[in-house]
């Protein structure tokens, strides 16, 4: 139950997001898509849902490469499954996340510290513990006066110039201001970067953390493009965005967190801390895999569809000869892995997930049912194929006993592998 977009819902921009320029060239077509985060319940099964263009476009004067079709938040969001942050992996990222700004920057004690898209405040109650005074801005108004009552300030609102303005005057300049994973969701980056720049004090520090488009190329991580990550950042790109928004880059690092992000730490243009070498290095590592060029993406591109035709040819033969296949995980990426390489109900029986939260729902658009892992017990399909193949080892560990008992794995990407 498809339909084609409504033009009120999804506006496509001219312009490149960092730097204004219009010379954009389209260098990845994936397969339009429902929002990957539109799980829908039994009773909305008859509720269309409406199908957006998935097209990544490379920026011929900056590099940036990014999405210019905007959905509409409202949209992304309606159904979303919201998943707190607080895994231990992701608590103890944050612990040294705070460790190491507090032991780089040494803040004086007492110091304002904002956390943009703060969530339940677990970066800042870290801040707050070695002595720092912590703001949160978060939309969800739930979960921000969920934080608060716990102890962490939290104001419900959209980060803004406005905003900032107000903070500074109430609370005074921030010493640290943090934003993770807010930097790839956001269609007017400027104004968040004009907003961080009223609120920071002259030797103050932004630190963000933000997906990492050179490990996206790397690893074959082609399926986190999704409508909600409108950026895929590099580091090229970023040096002349800051730097024309009154800003600039001092820190660029490789981090492990959410498969591989850039952790980038900016100041105020002319501020006091010297330009780390991270910096160059990452913009030479980029340009030595040759994510400064369009021809880079398109091989890219190649590269997928010869996975998709592989494993639908592979599909199709166990169709045809009566075999049974399930899916292993309903992470939004499934969403852009199962349209681009055409994986419907047709192929796909069902979908176990460990997750209480997507279980008993249906996947955005196709419908597959998914359901607790231990179904695959119950109805022994011959094949699981792993959506989640980034978890494939650990999945493949904790289920030997459905191959011992005749199943077989297949896992996708990077190289299509029957277990
Ligand atoms: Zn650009």
């Amino acid at each position: 139950m498809n339909q084609p977009a409504g033009k009120n819902l999804c506006h496509r921009r001219s312009t490149c997001r960092l730097c204004g320029g219009n010379k954009l060239t389209l260098v990845l077509k994936l397969a339009p898509t429902p929002p990957a985060n539109a799980f829908v319940s039994r009773d909305e099964l008859d509720k269309p849902q409406a199908l957006f263009p998935l097209d990544v476009f490379f920026c011929e004067s900056c590099r940036h490469v990014q999405l210019l079709d905007v959905v509409d938040p409202s949209v992304l969001f309606e159904n979303y499954v919201y998943v707190s942050g607080t895994s231990p992996s992701f608590v103890a990222h944050f612990q040294n996340y705070a460790k190491g700004i507090l032991d780089q920057f040494k803040p004086a004690p007492g110091s304002l510290v904002v956390d943009i898209g703060s969530n339940d405040g677990t970066l800042l109650r870290f801040f707050q513990q070695a002595g720092m005074k912590v703001l949160g801005v978060d939309p969800a108004r739930n979960i921000a006066e969920e934080a608060t009552r716990t102890g962490i300030p939290t104001r419900a609102a959209f980060f803004s110039p406005k905003l900032a303005a107000e903070i500074r005057a109430q609370d005074g300049a921030a010493s640290v201001i943090t934003g993770n994973n807010v930097f790839a969701h956001i269609d007017n980056l400027g104004a968040i970067v004009e907003g961080i720049r009223t609120l920071l004090a002259p030797d103050g520090v932004f630190v963000f953390e933000v997906s990492y488009l050179v490990d996206v190329f790397e690893k074959t991580l082609f399926d986190t493009i999704y409508h909600e990550h409108l950026d895929y950042h590099s580091v090229k790109p970023l040096v002349p965005f800051f730097n024309r928004l009154g800003m600039e880059l001092i820190e660029a690092v490789r981090v492990g967190s959410h498969g591989g992000s850039l952790h980038g730490i900016a100041q105020l243009k002319g501020g006091p801390h010297p330009v780390g070498k991270s910096v160059a290095e990452a913009i030479a590592n980029e340009e030595k895999l040759g994510l400064d060029r369009p021809e880079t993406f398109h091989q890219f591109g190649r590269n997928i569809n010869s996975l998709k035709t592989d494993l639908g040819k592979l599909l199709r033969e166990l169709k045809a000869k009566g075999k049974k296949i399930a899916g292993f995980g309903a992470p939004a990426k499934a969403t852009t892995l199962m349209y681009h390489f055409e994986i419907g109900p047709d192929l796909i029986d069902f979908i176990v997930d460990d997750s209480p939260l997507k279980q008993n729902l249906f996947t955005p658009g196709y419908h597959v049912p998914v359901v607790p892992s231990s179904v695959m017990y119950e109805r022994k399909p011959d094949y699981v194929l792993i959506l989640a193949w980034n978890f494939a080892a650990q999945i493949m560990k904790s289920h030997k006993a459905y191959t011992k008992a005749g199943g077989h794995f297949i896992v996708p990407i990077p190289q299509l592998e029957v277990h």
